[in-house]
Order: structure tokens, then C-alpha cells, then sequence
């Protein structure tokens, strides 16, 4: 047997490089042809987060025109794109080529339709494993990406993205109050023999935790729901600073 964990990130690398790359491209997408009714359920609750996450960043008192960002586990641009827009330097990383390369392409089209007097920056794309993310960054966001990990690697992964922020960090995951619930809707979410369709769910217990260790706490919640998708969102500040 592989180590705890290791297993799991290498199953998820090959899910989102193949299957898992085209049923979340369509998923993440504006296109309603071939698209079941569960996964314009997933489409709208994702969106939802997003937006949460956008609505959180633009009420801090950070400003996001020229504020650094890395988003780990980016996909195709969902979030990345749009602070773009709005100035950010972004830092666009995901652990799969495909994704990177769909992010890509989503945000050169993005920034060619966007007015010339837009204040749109190009992110900065990488095909990276969030483990292996350095630098600094006035803000650090990791949105659905922990569903993939167990308890332990995901509060993991938390400390490490703390430790890359100055400003914010912001984490959406989905909630294990409705861990059953879930599960049985999980079957229809990633249908398929692959083992990358393994689920997890975490406390908000385990997060904040893992958000304390590294000098965070949590100082605004978002819950996201729609009959398919359930998501927490979590902004960060530094427990040190007043702001
Ligand atoms: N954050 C994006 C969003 O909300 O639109 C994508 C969410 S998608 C459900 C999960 C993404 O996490 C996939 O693109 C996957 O390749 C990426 N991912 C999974 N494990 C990762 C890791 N260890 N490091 C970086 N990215 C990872």
C-alpha cells in the first residue's frame, strides 16, 4: 500500500489530466448542451463560491488592483480570471497540465474581449502541485480543492498555503455536518470506477485548527448551498495583525 496520501494525489493528478478534465471543463463551463441536470446543479453552486469569494476580497480593505494572489488548484480560471480583471497579479497553478492549459487559454480569450482601458493582467500560469507553491503573497485562495484530500494531508496543505500569505487566506471545502447526506449524492456527482472519485469531507473544526496552527483565524464564513454541492468558505487574517 502507498503512503496516506500519496496514493490519493497521485490518483487525482491522472483524474484531472483525463476524465475528471472533461467532466469539470463542462462543468465550470457555459455550455448546456450534453450537460445533466446534476452538473448544472454543481455549476450553479460553484458559481456561487466564486462569487462569495470575489464579494469577501473586494469588501477587505486589501485592495485587489495590484494585490498579489496565488490560487492553488485553479482549474480553469474560474477565479483566477476574474481577479485578473479586476488588476490582480495572479499566480495561477494546478497540479493538471490540462487544467492549466484550459486556464490558459480561457484567460487570453478573457483578457482579447476585455476594453483596452480594463486594468487586466494576465495571470501567471503554472502546472504545479499546491505542496510545492513558494513565495509570498498578499493573498492566498484554494477553492474546492481539499474534497480531495484526507484529513490529515489536507490541514497539511492548509498550513503550507497560510504560509505563502501576508493578507487573506480564503478556503471553500465541503462541510462534514452533512456528511451522509453528501455521500449518497456523491455517487452521482463522479460516477465511474476511477479511484480518484474518493470524496472528503472536513469539520470546520479540523480547518480552523490547521488555519490557528500556522497564525490564522477565521474572520468571515460563507456556506454555499444548492441540492448537489455544499461548500464552506472560510476568509483568513493573520492572528497578529488587526487586520
Ligand atoms: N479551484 C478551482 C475552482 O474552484 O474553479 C478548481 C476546483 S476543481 C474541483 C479541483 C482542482 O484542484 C482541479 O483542477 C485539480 O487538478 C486541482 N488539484 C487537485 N489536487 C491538487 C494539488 N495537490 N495541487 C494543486 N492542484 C490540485
Amino acid at each position: 500500500a502507498e503512503a496516506a496520501g500519496g496514493g490519493d494525489k497521485e490518483a487525482v493528478r491522472a483524474y484531472f489530466n483525463s476524465t475528471g478534465f472533461e467532466r469539470w471543463r463542462k462543468i465550470y463551463g457555459s455550455a448546456t448542451d450534453g450537460v445533466n441536470r446534476v452538473q448544472l446543479d454543481i455549476r450553479e453552486g460553484h458559481a456561487q463560491t466564486v462569487a462569495a469569494t470575489l464579494s469577501m476580497l473586494r469588501d477587505s480593505p486589501v485592495p485587489l488592483a495590484g494585490a498579489t494572489v496565488c490560487d492553488a488548484g485553479c482549474g480553469t480560471g474560474s477565479l483566477a480570471i476574474p481577479l485578473a480583471a479586476e488588476g490582480a497579479s495572479v499566480l495561477a497553478s494546478d497540479i493538471s497540465a490540462a487544467m492549466v492549459a484550459e486556464a490558459q487559454r480561457q484567460a487570453e480569450a478573457a483578457q482579447a474581449a476585455a476594453p483596452p482601458s480594463s486594468p487586466f493582467r494576465i495571470p501567471r500560469f503554472e502546472v504545479r502541485d499546491l505542496e510545492s507553491l513558494e513565495g509570498r503573497y498578499d493573498i492566498v485562495v484554494c477553492l474546492d480543492v481539499l474534497i480531495h484530500y484526507p484529513r490529515e494531508e489536507a490541514k497539511k496543505m492548509i498550513r503550507h498555503l497560510a504560509s505563502l500569505a501576508e493578507k487573506r487566506v480564503v478556503i471553500s471545502f465541503a462541510p462534514k455536518t452533512l456528511y451522509f447526506d453528501f455521500l449518497k449524492r456523491v455517487g452521482e456527482l463522479f460516477p465511474g470506477p476511477s479511484k480518484a472519485t474518493r470524496a472528503y469531507l472536513h469539520s470546520e473544526r479540523d480547518i480552523e485548527d490547521a488555519l490557528r496552527e500556522a497564525g490564522w483565524r477565521v474572520a468571515n464564513r460563507g456556506f454555499i448551498s444548492t441540492q448537489f454541492y455544499f461548500a464552506k468558505l472560510f476568509e483568513a487574517v493573520p492572528i497578529a495583525a488587526s487586520q
